[in-house]
């Protein structure tokens, strides 16, 4: 579903993702991890064509992102870390703005519009403006618009910030049905439970390179069979160090 060969982002002189490989394969749940400042935004924003490569290819479902955009875009949704809404829209409003980009059927927008709003359980507020709702209200309408078009591939940017557990809760569990349904999800987050619990396969990247990739197993077992994700991820990228906090708040 995603190939991306030799990918390459540089900032001026600073390599932000440097000569990467992904090669996603259809219907899984793909984590991409990576501490902060790894690259793992850039690297999405390269994915799903906001941003061109310095080097390097992506193809999505088959289309060269270079020469196919449109055709490639359509395929997938894109959920960004801090995506922009039309407060001045209700709910629905938004849905039929949403799937008007992507010239779908108005009858259409309508019944899987509400359909997913009722998924994400915010069909009770679709006909309320997006302005008065909360946080974690305005995230799950990002993430059931962003279905709306029945994507093929769905890149989420950071899933899980801003969510309540009951919310964050939901979320995986639709992530785990898309996949089940065909839909390939490939997620970056810094939640490494979140990973760990739904994830068929992740990356890491760490100061722009893949520095590991398989299952939440094979990656423990890379780094010495490590009881807890969250030390192998450590390990791996480096920060398994603890700073000595009291050299800080005892001087
Ligand atoms: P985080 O987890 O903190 O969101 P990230 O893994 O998503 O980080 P990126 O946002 O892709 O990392 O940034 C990778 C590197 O590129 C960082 O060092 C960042 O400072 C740098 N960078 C990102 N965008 C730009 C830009 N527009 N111009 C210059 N440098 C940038």
């Amino acid at each position: 579903m995603i190939h991306a060969t030799g990918l390459v982002k540089k900032y001026g002189d600073f390599v932000a993702v440097d000569h990467i490989d992904l090669h996603v394969e259809p219907g899984l749940v793909y984590g991409f991890l990576g501490p902060n400042g790894a690259g793992k935004t850039t690297t999405i924003k390269m994915l799903v064509g906001m941003m061109q490569p310095t080097e390097g290819s992506v193809l999505i479902d088959g289309l060269d992102l270079a020469k196919d955009r449109d055709r490639a875009k359509a395929r997938m949704g894109f959920i960004p870390d801090r995506p922009y809404i039309y407060e001045r829209l209700t709910g629905m409003e938004f849905m039929h703005f949403i799937g008007g980009l992507f010239r779908m059927d108005g009858a259409d927008i309508k019944k899987h519009g509400h359909d997913l709003l009722a998924l994400f359980e915010i069909a009770h507020v679709e006909n309320e403006l997006v302005s008065g709702y909360s946080h974690g209200m305005r995230q799950r309408l990002i993430m059931a618009s962003a279905l709306l078009h029945r994507p093929r591939l769905l890149v989420v940017d950071e899933p899980m910030v801003g969510l309540d557990p009951r919310g964050a809760k939901l979320v995986k569990k639709i992530f785990r049905e898309q996949a089940r349904l065909g839909t390939t999800i490939f997620m970056s987050t810094h939640t490494l439970q979140v990973a760990e619990e739904i994830c068929d396969r992740i990356s890491i990247i760490n100061t722009g390179k893949i520095i590991a990739t398989g299952t939440v197993a094979e990656l423990k077992a890379s780094a010495g069979a490590l009881e807890r994700f969250e030390e192998t991820f450590l390990q791996l990228t480096g920060a398994g160090d603890e700073q000595d906090v009291s050299v800080i708040f005892e001087s």
